[in-house]
């Protein structure tokens, strides 16, 4: 029987008045420093606005069923990535289930595509939907370069440089060959295509399109090659599945920050932050509190709303995105009788639904394990269905809209049946603005935009004393890439703190 996830987590009541690290928001990446920084022996407090830590990756009961916030893939626990090395540095403990297949993706004419974690497999499954030309070679090229990506992020500590000292880590930490992988992030995603004569196969770049909008929040002209590769290699790597929902990560988190002796304040809201002589003075609805140093984990574009914008440099104003660039979600709940459950637990989506707002061209579903009774009673399953919401600013969801036309299209999949349904929810942009309180209720993060090459991303460290990670900073969304950001502040931090 579903357990309410509140009982996880011990909160602490009174404040200190001073710490070393205060933690804004106890999201992945905040989490992830946090985790490092108190394995250090380093004073951390987390301070978080909800009554349940994880943000955009964590679970709430609803109705006697456990719901995913938004995140619903793992990936980032095989051996060198992320999320992985975070865990190994603070020695977090944690059980998932890897998935056998990651995801199959309906395309409209109804064919299925499923995307084989074995790379061998994967071109063939390529081929045959798309047929020989140039697919093999394409795929070995974003394998290698996401290679490169994923082996390059957790070495390169100092990544973007701010200083010349930062450039020669960089370069140290750099072979020759690195270089050459570089260049790619000059080139977008669809010279990578043209290259191997792909950009002229219709169903080809639609299907590269919706895979880039789930994993880097744009598409083929504007994701750089070289987080497009990595992007479109998701599912070449493990994908795991979390019992009980990505609730019981954020767990394993928090319980290894308690046991080195960090503290989290849940509903414990930062309003404003001031700075003092050699401190920083953190208000919240809680009291005040002092900190030698602040990590923020929330985006930059809240982050900008607490502070006073003469204590920020002019390069985070610059490089912070409005939200006409941002996206957002709306996810549909669903409880049903699980009597066919399909096998694979991911599925994209593709179809050309007049929702009412404009956003992506798929969505996303994805079921809790049959065998979870961590999240349903037996004989129920639950899902999530998702999909993008561009032009945050101007769209109106009718979620009874949204409901009826994605029940229609998973019934014509043959993913649901109506007559199971026992329950549905729906949640849209201002809903996540009331979870998260990110401004306008963005999620996924920074999309990738040509314009912006990854070592003019926003940078770990803001200033000295004030660091940032999450999804607005380098390198961007998804868990393995906050994990990495939230690692990447903590190094900065306790590089400058020793
Ligand atoms: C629908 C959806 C589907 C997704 N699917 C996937 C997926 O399948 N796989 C994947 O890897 N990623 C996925 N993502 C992206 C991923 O969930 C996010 O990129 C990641 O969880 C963001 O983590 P974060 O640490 O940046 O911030 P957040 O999760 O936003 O955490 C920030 C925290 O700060 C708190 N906070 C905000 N303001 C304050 C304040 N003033 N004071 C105190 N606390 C505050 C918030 O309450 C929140 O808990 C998905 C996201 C969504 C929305």
């Amino acid at each position: 029987m579903p357990e309410n996830p509140v009982h996880y987590f011990k909160t602490e009541e009174q404040l200190p008045t001073s710490i070393d690290v205060a933690i804004i928001g106890a999201g992945l990446g905040s989490l992830s420093a946090a985790a490092i920084l108190a394995k250090k022996g380093l004073n951390v407090a987390i301070l978080e606005q909800n009554y349940l830590p994880g943000g955009c990756t964590s679970s709430y009961l609803r109705k006697g069923y456990i719901f995913e916030t938004g995140a619903t893939t793992l990936v980032g626990l095989d051996e060198g990535m992320p999320l992985k090395a975070v865990m190994d540095i603070a020695d977090i403990q944690f059980k998932a289930e890897k998935l056998k297949i990651p995801m199959l993706v309906h395309l409209k004419n109804g064919q299925i595509i499923t995307r084989y974690q074995d790379r061998n497999q994967w071109i063939a499954e390529a081929e045959r939907v798309f047929g020989s030309s140039g697919q093999k070679e394409f795929w070995e090229q974003c394998f290698q370069l996401s290679d490169f990506v994923w082996n390059t992020s957790v070495k390169q500590k100092k990544f973007p440089p701010q200083n010349f000292s930062d450039l020669l880590y960089c370069a140290y930490k750099s072979s020759p060959s690195d270089l050459l992988n570089a260049r790619f992030a000059f080139k977008s995603t669809f010279h990578l295509l043209k290259n191997h004569g792909l950009h002229e196969n219709p169903q080809f770049v639609d299907f590269v399109n919706e895979q880039l909008k789930i994993t880097a929040q744009n598409n083929v002209y504007e994701v750089n090659a070289l987080f497009g590769a990595t992007a479109l290699c998701y599912t070449n790597y493990g994908n795991y599945y979390v019992h009980g929902g990505l609730i019981q990560l954020v767990k394993a988190f928090t319980d290894n920050i308690a046991i080195n002796g960090g503290k989290l304040f849940l509903k414990t809201t930062v309003n404003q932050i001031d700075k003092t002589r050699n401190s920083w003075k953190l208000t919240t609805n809680k009291g005040d509190i002092i900190a030698k140093n602040i990590i923020s984990g929330i985006p930059v574009n809240n982050l900008a709303r607490l502070i006073d914008e003469a204590l920020l440099p002019a390069f985070l104003q610059k490089k912070t995105m409005p939200v006409n660039k941002l996206n957002g979600a709306v996810q549909l709940g669903i409880a049903f009788k699980s009597s066919d459950v399909n096998e694979v637990l991911h599925h994209q989506i593709h179809h050309d639904l007049a929702l009412g707002f404009k956003g992506s061209n798929s969505i996303f579903i994805s079921y809790a394990s049959a065998k979870d009774n961590k999240r349903a009673e037996e004989g129920i399953t639950v899902a999530s269905v998702s999909t993008h919401v561009s032009d945050l600013e101007n769209s109106m969801i009718d979620k009874e809209l949204f409901k009826e036309k994605v029940i229609e299209k998973l019934q014509s999949v043959g993913l649901l049946k109506k007559e199971d349904i026992a329950y549905t929810h729906v949640s849209d942009p201002h809903d996540w603005q009331d979870w998260t309180l990110r401004e306008a209720g963005f999620v996924g993060g920074y999309p990738q935009f040509k314009s912006v090459l990854p070592w003019q991303m926003i940078p770990a460290r803001i200033s000295k004393s004030l660091y940032a990670c999450g999804d607005s900073i380098y390198p961007g969304q998804g868990i393995p890439g906050v994990a990495l950001s939230g690692m990447l502040a903590a190094e900065r931090l306790l590089s400058d703190f020793n």
